[in-house]
């Protein structure tokens, strides 16, 4: 399931912005242009996180903030102006997991996304450590779509978002074969206009950074088919 992020932001332009970019990373975006009507969605609980402006219509984002904590604690990252010092201190102390200041890069504020989920969940999963029920795994290969982590025999595997939500459509399938269109359009989307050979390349780029390094073959090829994971 994709994570989903709430965006209550009154500018159209970087709600817009930040949607096409989170959708991009594989988020599933959900956008608020008034106050009254983001504090509805964010208390609704069908969010992993929301990004919050401060100068809102209907009620500011420290408003809503302070109300959102009554009841919930989604992660919520603060959009504040420049300078706006104050801003941070009571967006801070009524609860916000972290902030950022416009203009801001956009891989800073997903750098931040993944820290304040990452965050989250190892929150959320420490009582009961064994283990998420999400979690895909083949063979010493675990993907952790929550935590976005990619272990194997305990070491870590750096991957790009592409890669990873390769990977995991992969794993999702495992021991089906998935035919380069269908990988396709489950990774890329169905309106990809690039080179089609692109699923090539990336499962290249998912072997060197695990069956050649780890010296396995999780990832097969079926010739004229496509890509499979199998079990042994
Ligand atoms: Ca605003």
């Amino acid at each position: 399931m994709a994570t989903k992020i709430l965006v209550i932001e009154d500018e159209e332009k970087i709600a817009r912005f930040i949607e096409l970019e989170l959708q991009y990373e594989g988020y599933e975006v959900e956008k608020a242009a008034e106050g009254r009507q983001g504090l509805e969605l964010a208390e609704s609980g069908a969010y992993d996180l929301v990004l919050l402006d401060i100068m809102l219509p209907g009620l500011n984002g420290v408003e809503i903030l302070r109300r959102l904590r009554k009841s919930s604690t989604v992660p919520v990252i603060m959009l504040t102006a420049r300078d706006a010092v104050m801003d941070k201190v009571s967006g801070l102390d009524m609860g916000a997991n972290d902030y950022i200041t416009k203009p801001f890069a956009i891989e800073e504020l997903l750098a931040r996304i993944r820290v304040c989920l990452r965050k989250h969940a190892a929150n959320e999963s420490a009582p009961t450590s064994a283990g998420s029920a999400s979690e895909l795994s083949v063979g010493k290969l675990t993907l952790c779509p929550d935590r976005h982590e990619v272990n194997y025999d305990g070491a870590a595997v750096e991957l790009t978002s592409r890669e990873f939500s390769l990977l995991q459509t992969l794993l999702e399938n495992k021991n089906i074969v998935l035919g380069r269109d269908t990988l396709l359009e489950r990774v890329w989307g169905y309106d990809y206009m690039g080179e089609t050979n692109v699923v090539d390349v990336y499962i290249r780029y998912l072997r060197a950074k695990i069956d050649d390094k780890f010296d396995v073959r999780l990832i097969k090829t079926i010739r004229g088919v496509g890509y499979v994971v199998k079990d042994e």
